[in-house]
């Protein structure tokens, strides 16, 4: 039986552990902060696509990643017992102008080849039931984004992982191999080693409204996500800062989104506000995730850089792990190892 430590309890930590516990490994998972202490423990939660067009490596990993999520979140609420709050019911996105209601129409159509008939991106003047203004009177409606609930997607693993022997603990010696999914810690840990930025944290501010749109699509709309949770609440985010002064307080920034939101969706101005929340998004220099050998602690493995979209990455990229760690397969992307940006 393969042993693995897996350092961080983040969304990608708990998710390789899942997936190799899954397949019979011995895992242990150690983080001294908890479970979903660090950007992984928050409130938005949208798995939403790259659009489909200029297709690379990253768009077409993350579109398998989006369609294994289903199955992937099914079976750890089947076996642990706790709701992730995942569910795909699509997303909504008003069209501004003419020429964007010209590549939305383009995107139809190259979405029917890249989404291989799995999920629709379409167009339509049918005002869908929960949507802001239009100025062309065109939504565009794809039906592959999906919605989770992160901290209690964090909690989902965790009670799926206790039923497979799997202990979270703050601290113990390493056994077997060693994975690192300690998120910007490690972002940082590996440039000071390097001598060069090789990934850092971009703060993420999101406030969570008490406003109950479970059954309504998401909408994405000015480069704010509203993301409708099952339990009756709306997420709204997120702010993007790359310059910062504390990582987990919230300011100014929030309330500047939380205003531009409420135009945006008005029903949000008279909702009340149940967390404001912040944290550091973990970023590569390259804006791609990082999984594979680790570049600065020999012998260990590493999985990071979600970024903003890690938890739509999370599923795909745990089998990859766990081919690697289990059975040496390697089937990373030549443009997710970090050796490529060494
Ligand atoms: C405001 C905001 C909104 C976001 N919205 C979305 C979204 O809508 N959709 C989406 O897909 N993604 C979203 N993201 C991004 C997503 O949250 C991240 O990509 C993801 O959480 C990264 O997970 P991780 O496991 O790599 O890191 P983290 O969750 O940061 O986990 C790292 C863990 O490592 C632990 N740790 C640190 N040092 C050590 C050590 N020495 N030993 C052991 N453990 C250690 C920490 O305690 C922490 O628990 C958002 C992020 C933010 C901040």
């Amino acid at each position: 039986m393969t042993e693995i430590t897996i350092r961080g309890a983040g969304i990608f930590g708990l998710s390789i552990a899942w997936a190799c516990a899954e397949r019979g490994a011995r895992v242990q998972v150690v983080d001294p902060n908890g479970v979903g202490a660090g950007a992984s423990g928050g409130i938005v939660g949208a798995l939403a696509p790259h659009v489909p067009e200029n297709w690379n490596a990253k768009k077409a990993f993350q579109f398998e990643s989006l369609i294994a999520a289903k199955s992937f979140w099914q079976r750890v609420e089947n076996i642990g017992g706790a709701s992730s709050g995942y569910a795909r019911l699509g997303r909504v996105q008003p069209i501004m102008d003419a020429a964007s209601l010209e590549l939305a129409l383009m995107r139809t159509e190259t979405a029917k080849d890249l989404w291989r008939g799995l999920a629709e991106w379409r167009v339509t003047k049918y005002e869908p039931e929960w949507a802001p203004v239009s100025p062309t009177g065109h939504w565009i409606i794809d039906t592959l984004t999906a919605r989770i609930n992160p901290i209690c997607a964090c909690r989902a693993l965790e009670a799926a992982l206790l039923t497979k022997g799997v202990k979270i603990i703050p601290e113990s010696e390493d056994k077997g191999k060693v994975l690192w999914a300690t998120g910007t810690h490690d972002l940082f840990h590996i440039s000071e080693k390097l001598g060069k930025t090789f990934g850092r944290g971009v703060k993420g501010q999101a406030a969570l409204f008490d406003l109950d749109r479970r059954h309504q699509p998401q909408v994405f709309a000015d480069t704010l996500h509203f993301v409708p949770h099952a339990d009756g609440t709306l997420a709204v985010g997120s702010t993007s800062e790359r310059d910062y002064k504390t990582e987990r307080s919230v300011d100014d920034h929030l309330e500047i989104l939380i205003a531009k939101a409420s135009r945006i969706m008005p029903d949000l101005a008279s909702a009340q506000i149940i967390t404001r929340w912040a944290a550091l998004r973990p970023r590569t220099q390259s804006r791609t995730p990082i999984i594979g050998y680790h570049p600065v602690r020999t012998g260990a493995f590493i999985a990071n850089g979600g970024f903003k979209i890690g938890f739509g990455m999370a599923p795909r990229l745990a089998m990859l792990l766990a081919n690697l760690l289990l059975e040496e397969r390697d089937e990373i992307p030549e443009t997710f190892r970090p050796e490529t940006y060494l």
